[in-house]
């Protein structure tokens, strides 16, 4: 759901919003407005659609403002979320918040005069209103979520890892190994540590007793 709370004379209908246009804005009545106009959202929509993408686990919650310019719409703002990731160290499950920060100009893709389609082949990276007024935030939004996504999440600074031996947590606090774990190189003198009294040469090779 979004509240649209404009800040402009003109109140654009309310609108219920299902989960699937949760990002989609009716911007006809704002660009029926002179340039400077501004019109300030409150979102608070439902996960999105991950696609190949990090999986949400809460919602998209934030502000936005559109600011009408001569061209088209000005969307600023900031929106938040979480991702759910596995710390690279110790496998963990975490839960990763993101920060979106929105700063895009999106231009119509009818001129606002005519109603005749604009040529956009060229620019192709700019954000486009659709040819029903309407503004598509889900793939900026989408993309945003995807590339503040980490390389090596990590679930806290000081995440010890696993142990390359037993394959427990290392930040668990002392972590110690019985004998049958030892380095088989060590092998030789743990037999020195454990039988004192052996008097086989075999096993003390440098014991001067007699
Ligand atoms: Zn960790
Ligand atoms: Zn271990």
């Amino acid at each position: 759901m979004a509240r649209e709370t404009p800040t402009s004379t003109t109140n654009p209908t309310p609108r219920s919003q299902s989960e699937a246009d949760a990002l989609i804005f009716n911007v006809a009545g704002l660009l029926g407005e002179p340039a400077g106009t501004v019109q300030d959202i409150v979102v608070a929509c439902p996960a999105l659609d991950p696609g190949a993408g990090p999986v949400q686990t809460r919602g998209i919650t934030g502000e936005l403002r559109f600011s009408r310019t001569n061209r088209g719409l000005l969307v600023r703002g900031r929106l938040s979320t979480a991702i759910a990731l596995i710390c690279s160290r110790c496998l963990r499950d975490i839960d990763c918040p993101v920060e979106i920060k929105l700063d895009d100009e999106a231009l119509p893709s009818l001129d606002l005069g005519t109603g005749v389609p604009v040529e956009t082949e060229d620019d192709v990276d700019v954000l486009r209103l659709t040819t029903h007024h309407e503004l598509d935030l889900n793939g900026v939004v989408r993309d945003a979520i995807a590339l503040a996504e980490p390389i090596a999440p990590i679930c806290r600074e000081d995440c010890l890892g696993l142990c390359i031996v037993c394959g427990l947590e290392l930040s668990g606090g002392p972590h110690d190994h019985p004998d049958e774990d030892i380095d088989p190189r060590l092998e030789g003198l743990r037999q020195l540590i454990d039988s004192p009294d052996a008097e086989s040469p075999a096993a003390r090779p440098n014991s001067h007793r007699r």
